[in-house]
Formats: structure tokens, sequence, C-alpha cells
């Protein structure tokens, strides 16, 4: 879509305006519904469009993301512009500088249409955790779009943008991708820059794009990905133009197939799905193997120890001093001073922070303390260390693993609000990508079926996105 608009936009078919013009005339008719937007800012949006009609008047050669509209996800710092990361501690933090994945969008003259909703700072598997808004999956509004990045999916599944940013800290770009119907990739981490994007997990975050297509993911990546020393973990990997990868083709390709793990607990509609699309693999030439990952069942504990560790440690600065909303300025103090400073941090916290991201600050907090540190913290890296070896190991005899991404297909709102520990269960396939760091992506396996969409995950080897999205690509184009 993305080379096909781009056409369009340089033989003066159609002007970025009104291109833009007509995502927001979608935003307005369709997001009063699907809620995925938190904040649009259609001046800026159109004003900028005009920008780069005026690059192609004059002649000037433009980036294929030119003149395209896009959505952010809210816990992406845009200068100026409100970032609340979908929390009430945040309701009215204006970001005083550009994370660097928003200013190499910006300098590829996209169109940022708005940013979108989120669970609370990324906290969630359905967007029912944030502080604002329930976003509902465009393809039955019954359904939940996912999470966290449901806001970005959904913009991007109804068409009100044409790619979006996401980010994936257990899954949250792959499962509404899952859910949603789009393709949605989790870099290598590393690959892509965290500067500017409020922290989850620092071991586990990585920003990634949210398109139709992998043509369309592997366009952005190669546009937001690269080295940044702003971020001490940016790796120092060459530059890429990834789109320049996709063969449309997989013969000879080695994709390994963990079936130990697919035995229990999946939905009977996504295992059909996926059996089908194992056969449509190796009619395409790709050879598959039974694979064995020993640990990946330890992968849901143990990033639910890593994780809110990680997050109590970064969130501390939500304090009401440093960041966020200050407890004696909100109607929920009911006139009373701010007392000592210890009182303050604490109304503020109360107040600012949803009932999910306490739950996972008071896990954190625990995990961390000095008596339980060596119990659960550490022997959680640990066994990290040896999902990371199963990986290892594994793609010494293959080039990719493949699962669906989710157990079963979008559920209803509010279905699994009251029982946090299921909705843990929607990642089980996908943390254990975070915690080894490698590339993943999620793409629809069902497209002839009417009902809700299912995804398919393939894993591939660190810093391999080349043949991840040439592997994804080959599936949706032969
Ligand atoms: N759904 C997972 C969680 O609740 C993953 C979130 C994410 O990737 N940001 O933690």
């Amino acid at each position: 879509m993305i080379k096909e608009l781009h056409e369009k936009i340089i033989s003066g078919d159609v002007t970025s305006v009104q291109l833009t013009e007509k995502h927001l005339k979608t935003i307005e008719e369709k997001d009063p519904q699907i809620e995925a937007f938190l904040t649009i800012d259609a001046q800026k949006a159109l004003k900028d469009a005009a920008a780069v009609d005026a690059k192609i008047k004059n002649g000037e050669e433009i980036d294929l993301l030119a003149g395209i509209p896009c959505a952010l996800k809210d816990n992406i710092c845009v200068k100026g512009g409100r970032t609340t990361a979908a929390s009430r501690s945040l309701d009215n933090y204006i970001a005083p500088y550009d994370a660097t994945v928003t200013k190499r969008v910006g300098d590829a003259d996209a169109i940022v249409l708005g940013k979108t909703n989120l669970d609370e700072f990324a906290c969630g598997s359905s967007t029912e955790n944030s502080a604002y808004q329930i976003t509902k999956n465009p393809r039955d509004i019954q359904h939940v779009a996912g999470g966290s990045s449901g806001g970005s999916v959904a913009s991007v599944a109804s068409g009100e943008a044409v790619w979006a940013l996401g980010t994936d800290t257990g899954g949250s770009i792959r499962q509404p991708s899952s859910f949603c119907g789009t393709v949605g990739l989790k870099p290598t981490y590393g690959r892509v820059s965290r500067y500017g994007v409020i922290a989850m997990g620092s071991s586990l975050d990585q920003v990634g794009p949210i398109a139709t297509s992998a043509e369309d993911v592997a366009i952005v990546l190669s546009r937001i990905s690269g080295h940044d020393e702003h971020d001490a973990t940016s790796a120092k990997s060459s530059d890429k133009k990834y789109e320049d990868y996709l063969r449309g083709d997989v013969k000879g390709a080695k994709i390994g197939v963990p079936y130990d793990l697919l035995k229990e607990g999946i939905a009977d509609d996504v295992k059909e799905s996926f059996m089908n699309s194992i056969e449509k693999y190796k009619e395409l030439g790709a050879k598959i193997e039974e694979i064995s990952l020993p640990h990946a069942e330890y992968g849901l504990p143990v990033y639910y120890i890593i994780m809110p560790a990680e997050l109590s440690s970064n969130l501390a600065r939500i304090d009401s001093i440093r960041y966020g909303m200050r407890a004696n300025d909100h109607e929920g103090r009911d006139g009373r001073d701010a007392g000592s400073v210890i009182e303050q941090y604490m109304d503020s916290r109360q107040y600012g922070f949803g009932p999910e991201v306490k739950r996972r600050l008071m896990l954190g907090t625990y995990i961390l303390s000095a008596g339980y540190y060596d119990a659960y913290y550490k022997k959680a890296q640990k066994v990290r260390t040896l999902i990371r070896k199963d990986f290892e190991d594994v793609y010494k005899k293959v080039d990719y693993i493949f699962t669906p991404t989710t157990p079963e297909t979008a559920f209803k709102v509010g279905e699994k609000t009251d029982d946090p520990l299921t909705m843990y269960l929607s990642d089980i396939f996908t943390v254990t990508a975070n915690l080894s760091g490698v590339p993943a992506i999620s793409f629809p396996i069902n497209t002839e079926s009417e009902g809700l969409p299912i995804g398919g995950q393939l894993m591939g080897k660190w810093f391999d996105e080349e043949g991840l999205l040439n592997a994804v690509h080959t599936f949706e184009t032969v």
C-alpha cells in the first residue's frame, strides 16, 4: 500500500493534503466507535502534508513515507505534544523532546495524525487498562482490539492510518496484530532506539511497525531502525533497506515448529489455521522440522517477575515531583493540604495509577526487596538465560520458529477483566521473543475466513529481520 500511495503522490494523482483529509474523515466517522486515538492533531497533520506537496511541486525527491498518514502509540514522545501513556498520572504531560523514532518518522516527512490508546504504561493485553477509553476491534466491536498497542493496531485495521508504531514488551505489537488482522513486528532488542519512549521493562521493550503487509512493515522499519547514541542498548548494526530483501521465495528455508507447546490450551480454529499455514509453507518449498524449546514453559512466570521488577524501578520517577500530576492539584484530594513530602508521593501515586499498574508495582517492589531478590529476581534471570540458550541451540538447526501468535482469537470486552491471570495467558507464545531478544512478527493466517482474525508468529535469528519479513511477504503474495 505504501509504495502505491507514494506513486500516486509523486505522480500528482492525489496530493498529501487530500490523502490526509481522507484519513481524518475516516477517523471522524469510525473513531467514535473504535476509540483508537487519544489525541488528534489535524492542523499539524495538514500543515505537514502541505509542506510535502510543496516539495513535490519544487521537484524535490521525497521519501517513500513522505506525505503518508500514520499514528504513534501514546507512550512515544512528540515534542510539544501531550504524551500520557494512557495514565492519569501523565494526563497533562507535554513532552519536551522528540523520541528518536519520532524524529526519524519526521525526517521521512511522514504525516502523524495523532497519538493512540494503550493499556496504562503498556501494561495489559486489551487496552481495557487505559485510564481514558477501551479501543474496540474494528472487525467486531464487541471484541477487544488486544493490547497494549490496541489503539495503534486498530487505527491501521480500520483504515484510519496507513501504518502505526507500537511498543512490545511481552507481545504488545504482535497480540493485537493477531486479534485485528494486521502485520506487526517486534524487532531484535537493540535494533530500534528506545530513547524518548516511556519505559515499561527496559530489557524487554522494543518499538516496532504495524501495517497491512510485510512490505509496508519493512519500509517503516528501514526508516526507524539503526544506531542511536542516546540509547546505550542500541545496537551498532548497519542500516538496511529491508524492503529490498523481499524475494518472494522461501525454498529450502528451515522452519521449526515446537509441537510440544501446542498440545493443550489452543482454540480449535487457531489450531486449524495454524496447521493449514504449515502446509502452505511446505508447498512454498520450506522445510518444516519439529523442535523443542524445553524452557519455554517458564516464559510467562519469568516474564511476570522481570517485567514488574523493571516497571517498578522505571515508574519510581512518576513521583509528582520529577514527573506527573501532583496530588494537591487533583479533585480526589477533597481540598486537603499536601501534607508531608511522603504523603504527597503516596497520594499522587494512589490517585495517578490504575489498579493493574498498582498490582505490578507492588509485585515488582516485593520481588526487588532485599529479602526476596535472590529467590525471585535472580532466579528468574537465570531461567531467562536458559530460555535464550534454547533459542541459540534451535537456531543451529533451523532458520525460523513458527507458532500461533495467541492461543485464541480476540475475546469480548469485559470478558477477562476480573481475572488477570487468564489475561496474562494471551502472551504465552510471545514473551519468549522479548526474554531472548529475537525478532518476531505476527501476520494474518486465516485471511479467507469471515471470522475474527488469527495470527501466526514467526521468530527469527537475532538481527535477521530481513529473513523474517521475506518469509511473511512470501506467505502473503505467492
Ligand atoms: N500483555 C503483556 C503485559 O500485559 C505485554 C505488554 C507489552 O508488551 N507491553 O505485560
